[in-house]
C-alpha cells in the first residue's frame, strides 16, 4: 500500500515512519510512505503557504492553490483516496482502519494554523478522519496514528510481532490484560491459569478477562460485539464475581 502524506513539516514525520514496525515494513516493501512538503508548491518568492482569514479574525488559514497543486503532483495511478485530517472528520476507529488497509493507495493531508481553506475541501477531499475530539496543532500526529493503525492490518506487517486479530477492538472488545517474567514482582504475581500450560485454559482466561475490561470499562462495546452464548455465560459470570467483590457498586452504574 502507498501512502502519501502533505504536510508542512515533513521532519516532524519521518523519525516515527523510520522506526521499529513502520521502518521494517517500508524496507519490506509491503508500504510506502512518501512526504510531500507543501511549501515546495507555494508559488510565491516568500514560499507563502498560508494568509488571513476572510472576514477577519485571529490565526492564519492554508491557502488552496499550493495545496491544490501538491495534491496534482502526484500520480494519480492507481486513483487514491484523498483523506484530510480534521478535528471535525469521522472518528479513527479499528474499523475505519481496516477499511483503509484494502485500499492500494491513501493520500493524507495535514492542516496546519486554523486549518485549511474551505474549497480545499470541496475541491479534492474524499474523506475527513479525526483523531477525537480534541485540537492539536497540526495533522501530522494524526496522519502517523491512521498510517500505523492502517499498515498494521496489512498482512506481513506485524510479522512475529503479535496477531492484530487480538487487540483491542478488532473483536468489539478490550483486549485481556498481559504478563510476562519475572512470575513476582514487589508481591504481584501472575494469574496461575497463565503458566499451567493449558491452553483452552489459558484462551478460557483471556477471552473472560477481556469481557470484563470492555464491561468496566467500555460497557457500550458489548451491544455491538460479536458474543457467543459461552461468552454471555463467562459475563454472568463475571458480573456475579463483580457483585461479590463489590457490592451494587460499579456495575450497578454501567448499567449491566
Ligand atoms: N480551527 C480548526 C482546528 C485547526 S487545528 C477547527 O476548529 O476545527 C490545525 C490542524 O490540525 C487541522 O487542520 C487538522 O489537520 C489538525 N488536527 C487538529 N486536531 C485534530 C484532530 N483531533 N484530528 C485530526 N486532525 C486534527
Amino acid at each position: 500500500m502507498i501512502f502519501d502524506i502533505l504536510t508542512l513539516l515533513p521532519e516532524a514525520c519521518e523519525a516515527y515512519l523510520k522506526a521499529s514496525i513502520l521502518g521494517r515494513a517500508q524496507k519490506a516493501g509491503l508500504i510506502q510512505v512518501r512526504l510531500t512538503n507543501i511549501r515546495d508548491f507555494a508559488f510565491d518568492r516568500h514560499r507563502t503557504v498560508d494568509d488571513a482569514p476572510y472576514g477577519g479574525g485571529d490565526g492564519m488559514v492554508m491557502k488552496v492553490e499550493p495545496l491544490v497543486a501538491a495534491l496534482e503532483s502526484l500520480p494519480d495511478k492507481p486513483r487514491p483516496r484523498i483523506v484530510l485530517m480534521a478535528p471535525q472528520g469521522q472518528p479513527l476507529t479499528q474499523a475505519l482502519a481496516a477499511e483503509l488497509a484494502g485500499l492500494e493507495r491513501l493520500v493524507i493531508v495535514c492542516g496546519r494554523y486554523e486549518g485549511i481553506d474551505e474549497r480545499v475541501r470541496k475541491l479534492a477531499v474524499d474523506q475527513e478522519i479525526s483523531l477525537g475530539d480534541f485540537v492539536l496543532s497540526g495533522g501530522e500526529l494524526p496522519a502517523l496514528a491512521v498510517v500505523d493503525a492502517v499498515s498494521r492490518l496489512i498482512p506481513g506487517v506485524l510479522g512475529g510481532e503479535g496477531s492484530a486479530a487480538a487487540d483491542s477492538f478488532s473483536d468489539g472488545l478490550l483486549e485481556h490484560p498481559h504478563y510476562t517474567r519475572p512470575p513476582e514482582f514487589r508481591g504481584l504475581g501472575v494469574p496461575e491459569v497463565l503458566t499451567s500450560g493449558n491452553h483452552a485454559a489459558i484462551e478460557r482466561w483471556r477471552r473472560k478477562e477481556s469481557l470484563r475490561r470492555t464491561l468496566l470499562r467500555r460497557p457500550e462495546l458489548l451491544q455491538t460485539a460479536r458474543l457467543s452464548p459461552s461468552d454471555q455465560e463467562l459475563l454472568d459470570a463475571i458480573r456475579g464475581e463483580q457483585d461479590e467483590a463489590t457490592p451494587g457498586a460499579t456495575l450497578a452504574k454501567t448499567g449491566f
